[in-house]
């Protein structure tokens, strides 16, 4: 009976193992996972108030129940088993091993208390086994660097209210953690300008619907982007943050979610512990010919910074590895003959869970194709 190891049970792995199971009846999946229990970014990325798109947990489960595939947990590839062997037991392989670590911004002050990649503290908020004894130093005035829906996330579980939470998949801890934080300002920094930013409108509206909360757009920031030339989802969320610019300021509001575009952060300042970000208006840098030290930086205290910048693949002992990019190395998926990637151990950090599913499919039909010819290069 041929058999497929799939390496990571998050979104890519289990959509594929349903596809190929459904497909391949005569042919037996594995699917390995590094933790005790499975999907990935579907329950420790998501975030915890969104139960709706952790729903595809339940589709998951249904394939983990399946006849010809089997999850085997509590085992790392490169550590409990190697890739050769991998390579010697399986027909074919195929990582989807999602991107883990968390990129670093490489400004002096990263390394102070109170600075977090988003990786680190949305695994925090979701109970990760490796990262609930995290307990994050969470002040009154938290930065989040990123226009992505990570840095949105996080602004929204960080403003929500213990009552807004009470659906929430939190932890007893994480909601005591949260709900005992006193948080005043959430500051949100994007290095480039508001028809760059690359969150959603439905996280961006989300944030205005928030019991304690109040969104703050500086117009000057909207001043100047020629909206018609946009494509309509980047109109609609210019429309968005105008009407929050517009929006009168609410006195009664306990925390202000303020918006900086052109913000790019410069240095972590403190001691031991954060203190202040210092930020360069990214506008200013292609303005003349002054080098970018001698440009003008602004400082804003902050007791909490999180970075929400993207992340990387760790390599994994003996597979070919794209350290420039941060992911295996592979050409259109395929690392090497009978081995593959899928997912944003492949194509990087970008994309939602749906994304996968079509993925998935591209892959599956390739494999199929090979596996009934016999067909290894
Ligand atoms: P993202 O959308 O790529 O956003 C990353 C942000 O970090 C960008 O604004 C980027 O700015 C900024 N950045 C990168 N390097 C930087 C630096 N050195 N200094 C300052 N800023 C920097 O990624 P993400 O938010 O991590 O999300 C990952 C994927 O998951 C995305 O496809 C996202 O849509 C998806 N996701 C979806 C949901 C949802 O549907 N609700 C929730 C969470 C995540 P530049 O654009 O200038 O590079």
């Amino acid at each position: 009976m041929p058999n497929i190891a799939i390496i990571g049970s998050g979104p890519a792995g289990c959509f594929l193992a349903e596809i190929l199971a459904l497909k391949l009846s005569d042919v037996q999946i594995d699917i390995y996972e590094r933790l005790s229990h499975p999907f990935g970014l579907a329950v420790s990325g998501v975030a915890p108030d969104h139960l709706h798109t952790r729903k595809v947990t339940e589709q998951f489960e249904r394939t983990l129940a399946r006849d010809n595939v089997k999850l085997i947990v509590n085992t790392e590839v490169g550590s409990t088993i190697s890739y050769s062997e991998l390579k010697q037991h399986y027909d074919r392989v195929v990582f989807a091993t999602g991107a883990s670590e968390d990129r670093r911004l490489g400004i002096p002050g990263e390394h102070l208390t109170g600075v977090y990649g988003s990786g680190c503290f949305t695994r925090w908020y979701n109970s990760h086994p490796e990262h609930k004894d995290v307990q994050p130093l969470i002040g009154q005035r938290v930065g989040i660097i990123g226009n992505g829906n990570v840095a949105l996330d996080i602004a929204r579980v960080l403003a929500k209210t213990a009552q807004e939470h009470q659906a929430s998949a939190l932890s007893e801890p994480v909601r005591t953690h949260l709900a005992k934080s006193n948080i005043s300002e959430i500051h949100i920094f994007g290095r480039r300008g508001p028809a760059d930013a690359s969150f959603s409108l439905p996280e961006l509206t989300e944030l205005g619907t928030l019991a304690q909360a109040e969104v703050q757009v500086s117009s000057d920031a909207l001043i100047g982007i020629e909206a018609q030339n946009l494509p309509p989802s980047q109109k609609k969320m210019l429309q968005q943050l105008q009407q929050y610019a517009e929006t009168p300021a609410d006195a009664s509001a306990a925390i202000q979610i303020q918006f900086h575009f052109y913000a790019t952060p410069v240095a972590a300042i403190g001691t031991t512990q954060l203190e202040a970000l210092e930020i360069r208006d990214s506008r200013l840098d292609n303005l003349d010919s002054s080098s970018l030290e001698s440009l003008p930086l602004d400082s804003l205290q902050l007791d909490t910074l999180i970075t929400a910048i993207g992340y990387y693949t760790p390599a994994i002992a003996g597979v070919p590895y794209d350290a420039e990019r941060g992911r295996f190395a592979h050409n259109q998926g395929k690392i090497e003959p009978g081995v593959y990637c899928l997912g944003w151990c492949q194509r990087g950090p970008q994309g939602v869970i749906p994304t996968n599913r079509s993925e998935a499919m591209n892959l599956a039909r390739q494999l199929i194709r090979e596996l009934e010819s016999q067909d290894v290069d």
